[in-house]
């Protein structure tokens, strides 16, 4: 294309291409979730169906992006991870964060229409999702991010099972339960529930207690630091076609992460 002598507002953009060699997370959020959930009459404290909805949309996006090595989700948030070689997009940070946002947007928006027939999504309210990105210097740094998200998620769902249980069996109004629950601790929810209610919080469904873990199974992943181009597009070729589980087990203790190497 010719130049123009308009071509100079270019020189107004600026890029912030993320630190090589660190480990990258994107995550993405739901706008608004907590309206929406009530807009399309989400089930209470867990709609089983949205959350697969999450779920399958992190998957397509996972297999889409052969870069991603894990993810964690839980709510209306997934975590991917990049791997530390990671060159998409030459690791601009706008690429990344606009892409992730839009891919798990358009994403969603298609498995909700798979797994929701019934309910088709409106104009007015329609999902949206923003996306950060945060660069990690090590390994260690990594773990202890995906352990601070399923702390969360299991903070925030013991909290919401006992405040819905004390709302819809213990028939308390919402301010009640919020007052009820202001100042608890974890053993005095789980009290709460076993006590007045019978619920043992630990038979609660493995995926409401600690998320969903997605993550790329790969044999013999290549051991050197410096690779060649072949070895590259070999290894690309491998990530593609690895296999990638769904778990919703404990990401807090080692055993995760020392049974799988191949994602540091
Ligand atoms: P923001 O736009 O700032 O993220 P938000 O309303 O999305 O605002 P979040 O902190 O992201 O706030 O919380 C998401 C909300 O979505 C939760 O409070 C929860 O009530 C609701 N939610 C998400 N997924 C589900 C689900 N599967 N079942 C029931 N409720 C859900
Ligand atoms: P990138 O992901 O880097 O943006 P790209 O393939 O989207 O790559 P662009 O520079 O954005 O590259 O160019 C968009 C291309 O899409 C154009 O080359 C044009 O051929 C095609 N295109 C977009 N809209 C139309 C349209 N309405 N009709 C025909 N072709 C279109
Ligand atoms: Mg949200
Ligand atoms: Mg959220």
């Amino acid at each position: 294309m010719a130049n123009s002598r308009f071509e100079y507002v270019k020189l107004f953009e600026r890029e912030n291409p993320l630190l090589p060699d660190t480990y990258i997370v994107l995550r993405v959020d739901g706008k608004g979730f907590h309206k929406f959930s009530a807009h399309y009459g989400f089930e209470k404290p867990n709609d089983a169906k949205a959350l697969d909805v999450m779920n399958q949309a992190a998957l397509s996006v996972m297999t889409k992006y052969p870069d991603v090595s894990m993810a964690y989700g839980d709510s209306d948030e997934y975590s991917f991870l990049l791997r530390k070689s990671c060159d998409l997009y030459e690791r601009r940070e706008m690429k990344l964060i606009t892409t992730f946002a839009s891919a798990f947007t358009t994403e969603y928006y298609y498995w909700w229409t798979q797994l929701f027939p019934e309910k088709p999504l409106d104009h007015e309210r329609l999902p949206q999702f923003d996306c950060r990105a945060v660069v990690y210097p090590n390994f260690q740094v990594v773990k202890d991010y995906f352990s601070w998200r399923q702390a969360d998620c299991h903070i925030n769902n013991l909290y919401n099972t006992t405040f819905w249980t004390l709302v819809q069996k213990g028939n308390l109004t919402p301010q009640q339960a919020e007052q009820r629950l202001s100042g608890t601790l974890a053993a005095d929810k789980n009290e709460i529930l076993f006590s007045e209610f019978g619920i043992n919080y630990n038979n609660e469904p493995e995926m409401y207690k600690k998320g969903t873990v997605l993550v790329r199974e790969i044999t013999e992943p290549e051991k050197q630091e410096q690779l060649s181009d072949r070895q590259k597009q070999r290894e690309q070729k491998k990530r593609r076609k690895a296999e990638i589980k769904t778990l919703h087990c404990d990401i807090i203790k080692d055993d995760f992460w020392q049974q799988r190497p191949y994602l540091e």
